[in-house]
């Protein structure tokens, strides 16, 4: 690398290290991280990346503090009302759209008496009733309150008003990963694996909780403003209420959709699984395994027809094969991914920014 190159990245590195309040968040320029971030993986020895976590479950502790506060709605609302009443809209003022979804407008938010800053999701009861999504709205708002994670958008309230519902969220600087890898056309192992490592942590928390994602793919993953994934639109996420239970409902992206799925047959969480094997393929490459026309793709995908481009590396390979299992059983379990040589070997095992925060396995509350 350059001098000149070395100084720009070292910029950006201490960009990133500046912002420490939400306010420095919502002025941070994006684009930086994408140049930051991958260059500073790569700069880092062998041994910090197979550096085992300190002593000290950090995750556990945060999540057993946020269980402690009773429900985070209930503190937020406290600390910006003074009076006991949900959220109306016109407690937010409002800032840039953030982006659009099927049946509404997502815009950056901060509450006019404390200045929190969040995302508020605005969704049109009358679209929600048009296309019968009522369900699908429950559920994002059930999973969202039940799911405490670092690396899951936290739901801080839910309200409503005589036209729409309000998702009150955590607010992701950086927007999807999709644009992250749009922007880099494909990532490297360490990117790619450091990414895969903190998504197996997450979606293992989520069926520890017995909720299954369904809906995994890079558009539903965002970036926080050091770089760290949080899984968001539990839209289409289920219970499973009991270990034995299947699923025949299908749904999902087709890109990403297991077989048992294509197949119109029943399933469980090892449908989280395989999409972990598919982000993995899509993080690498910049495209997904099974691309083709619809028909094509559940073709591919039924038959698990798939190549790797060349510079995969065979590490990368076993990983995703183990993954691409046809029969759900057989497909490797999150906890074994985590352990699994590749991610191992490449990923960054704490939560990137300024505190070296590690990401553990063992979430006991
Ligand atoms: P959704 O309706 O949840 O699919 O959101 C539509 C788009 O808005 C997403 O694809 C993101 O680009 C953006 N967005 C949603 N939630 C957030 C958030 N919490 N922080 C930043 N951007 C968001």
């Amino acid at each position: 690398m350059s001098e000149q190159a070395m100084e720009e990245d070292q910029q950006s590195y201490e960009d990133i290290n500046a912002v420490k309040t939400p306010f420095d968040v919502a002025q941070c320029d994006g684009d930086s991280l994408y140049t930051y971030l991958p260059n500073w993986l790569n700069s880092l020895t062998d041994e910090q990346i197979r550096a085992p976590p300190m002593s000290g479950n950090v995750f556990q502790q945060y999540i057993r503090q946020s269980h402690l506060e009773s429900s985070m709605a209930n503190s937020i609302r406290k600390m910006a009302l003074n009076e006991d009443r949900l959220f109306t809209v016109d407690d937010f003022e409002f800032g840039r759209p953030l982006g659009k979804g099927a049946f509404g407008i997502v815009y950056l938010a901060r509450l006019k008496k404390t200045k929190f800053i969040c995302a508020l999701k605005m969704l049109h009861k009358s679209k929600i009733n048009e296309y019968s999504m009522a369900e699908q709205v429950k559920i994002e708002t059930e999973s969202g309150f039940k799911l405490n994670h670092p690396l899951i958008l936290t739901m801080y309230d839910v309200f409503h008003d005589e036209k729409r519902f309000y998702f009150m969220l955590e607010y992701a600087p950086h927007g999807q990963l999709y644009r992250f890898l749009q922007k880099l056309r494909r990532f490297s192992d360490r990117l790619a694996a450091s990414y895969i490592y903190q998504i197996c942590h997450a979606l293992e928390y989520c069926h520890s909780k017995s909720i299954i994602h369904r809906d995994l793919k890079p558009e539903n993953i965002l970036v926080d403003c050091c770089g760290n994934l949080k899984l968001a639109d539990f839209g289409w996420s289920t219970k499973i209420r009991h270990a034995d239970t299947m699923n025949t409902t299908a749904c999902g992206t087709l890109d990403y959709l297991a077989p048992e799925i294509v197949g119109h047959k029943q399933y469980q969480y090892h449908v989280d699984n395989w999409c972990v094997g598919v982000l993995a393929y899509e993080l690498l490459s910049g495209h997904a395994p099974f691309e083709g026309t619809d028909d094509e793709t559940k073709v591919k995908i039924a038959n698990i027809n798939y190549t790797f481009p060349d510079y995969f590396s065979p590490l990368a390979r076993r990983f995703i094969d183990n993954l691409l299992q046809k029969e759900p059983k057989r497909r490797m379990q999150l906890l074994d991914c985590i352990a699994h040589d590749w991610l191992q070997r490449n990923a960054y095992k704490y939560l990137f920014g300024p505190y070296k925060c590690p990401i553990y396995v063992h979430m006991d509350e």
